[in-house]
């Protein structure tokens, strides 16, 4: 087989359970749909660090962020690590990168290993963005100004770099969206969408927390915390209840989200046209996914950041004809460190032993290897953020449970900031309770289990080599004991 295209298109903070493919209750992405009809569904894949600027390092480098040094918001990648692209310009490849870059700007952060890009300033803006582009000089990028709506100037950038490419030359290009990311503002085209409906709500809109980490329940990231002008676009009614006062923040808020995933969602189907159009969609690996989850109201909250699984699952959606079963679904666990080596064994190029992700080729053939992993390691650093007030944490996730220990310590990371707080842990018993209602660390019944995952963490970190925080290491020897 010729070496095949590939088509990465990343959106930022686009969550599973906003995709119909995913079974979303509360939207429709027929064109996301067709990828997950012509291939496959990954129902369980995971982000290291689920937050932009970390989980994009990962997915370049196939390395963790405690390896590639990308572990906050303010933790810039250094632009001379090795990554996918380079690997694949090197082996001749024609590369590019348009939209949202967020692992910093100047020489030693600006996008390499790509022949040509144009992305966002930091988060970027929805409406009339600036962009950067490289000089043609090759000293540093310069400013452009558009006129136009992100998701459609993205996808006009990447169409037109696809038209002009060598066609005698597999491309790789990464198409990544700003959107759906806070806050949230529509096109025209779909500004009124949704005006005339009420968007169902999840079932754990109103969880009060009880019985979770005090750390989880002075988070600041409640749809209470949205502000009403920036996010919601609106003066809250006055008189309401607490209750109804959720409730219509939630709908003020889901809606922009959704109505920005529908341009999402139409500009894929323009990608996916195209490739129909120039018979390229039969050699071209088409990846839809997002640099992490989101809180669409689930436990009362917005954002991302913890380990619960709204925000810690990745929506993985893959077509390749020929290679991955149309209309397939695998279970197996996949984390954002396997997509570098899975493009790099699709091209056929040797992945560098120091990536330390598996290729999810195999598993993306409908043939999960035995000795596929049954657990994956999470580690979110950014503790005490200025915005959102979420703490360091560390944890474990099997196909059954998941253990985290919040160990409450920014540990020097630049962007962690705040007191050190003692560490606190959770055990969530993924079968019976999916929803994580109800942690049972203490409960005498899950004794054993929790040993067991306390030895599986030490595992993977052992394995991954990160070390644990010694406070969290005793907490958890002292409630199980
Ligand atoms: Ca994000």
């Amino acid at each position: 087989m010729k070496q095949p295209n590939i088509l990465f298109i990343m959106s930022d903070d686009h969550a599973a359970h906003a995709i119909s493919a995913y079974g979303s209750s509360i939207n429709e992405t027929p064109n996301l749909d067709r990828i997950a009809a012509d291939g496959m569904r990954l129902n369980a894949c995971f982000c290291t660090n689920s937050i932009c600027t970390p989980s994009r390092a990962s997915i370049l480098t196939g390395t963790y962020s405690h390896v590639n040094g990308v572990t906050t918001l303010d933790t810039h990648m250094d632009n001379t690590l090795d990554t996918f692209p380079k690997r694949l310009q090197a082996a001749g490849y024609q590369t590019a990168v348009f939209g949202k870059w967020h692992l910093g700007h100047g020489p030693e952060h600006d996008p390499t290993g790509f022949d040509q890009w144009r992305v966002l300033p930091g988060q970027g803006h929805y409406h009339n963005p600036v962009m950067l582009e490289p000089r043609n000089d090759d000293r540093g990028h310069e400013v452009i100004e558009r006129g136009g709506y992100v998701t459609d100037l993205i996808t006009d950038d990447s169409l037109r770099w696809l038209d002009m490419r060598d066609p005698d030359r597999p491309f790789a290009l990464m198409c990544h969206h700003k959107a759906p990311h806070r806050t949230w503002e529509p096109s025209s085209k779909h500004f009124t969408l949704y005006d005339d409906v009420d968007i169902p709500e999840p079932r754990t809109l109103m969880d009060d927390h009880e019985g979770r980490a005090d750390v989880v329940k002075a988070m600041e990231m409640r749809i209470l915390d949205l502000d009403p002008i920036i996010d919601l676009k609106a003066l809250v009614p006055p008189g309401l209840s607490e209750r109804d006062e959720i409730s219509w923040r939630y709908q003020r808020y889901i809606k922009d989200y959704l109505r920005v995933i529908a341009s999402i969602d139409d500009n894929v189907g323009r990608m996916l046209d195209w490739l129909d159009d120039n018979g390229l969609a039969d050699n071209t690996l088409v990846v839809y996914t997002s640099d992490q989850g989101f809180f669409l109201g689930d436990h009362g909250w917005f954002d991302k950041r913890l380990m619960y699984e709204e925000s810690l699952a990745m929506p993985f959606l893959a077509r390749l004809p020929g290679v991955i079963p149309a209309g397939s679904t695998s279970d197996a666990m996949a984390v954002n460190v396997d997509f570098a080596p899975t493009f790099l064994d699709l091209a056929g190029v040797d992945v560098p032993s120091e990536m330390q992700g598996r290729s999810l080729l195999p598993v993306l053939s409908d043939a999960e290897p035995d000795d596929w992993p049954e657990s994956m390691y999470y580690r979110y650093w950014m503790h005490g953020d200025w915005a959102h007030n979420v703490p360091a944490h560390y944890g474990v996730r099997t196909k059954t449970h998941k253990l985290i220990g919040y160990y409450n310590d920014p540990l020097g990371q630049a962007g962690a900031e705040g007191p050190v707080q003692p560490p606190e842990w959770e055990l969530f018993d993924l079968v019976a309770d999916p929803a994580e209602m109800r942690n049972v660390i203490t409960d005498p019944a899950y004794g054993a289990l929790a040993r067991e995952l306390q030895i599986e963490l030490r595992r993977l970190q052992t394995e991954l080599g990160d070390e644990p925080h010694a406070n969290a290491d005793a907490e958890l020897d002292r409630l199980l004991a």
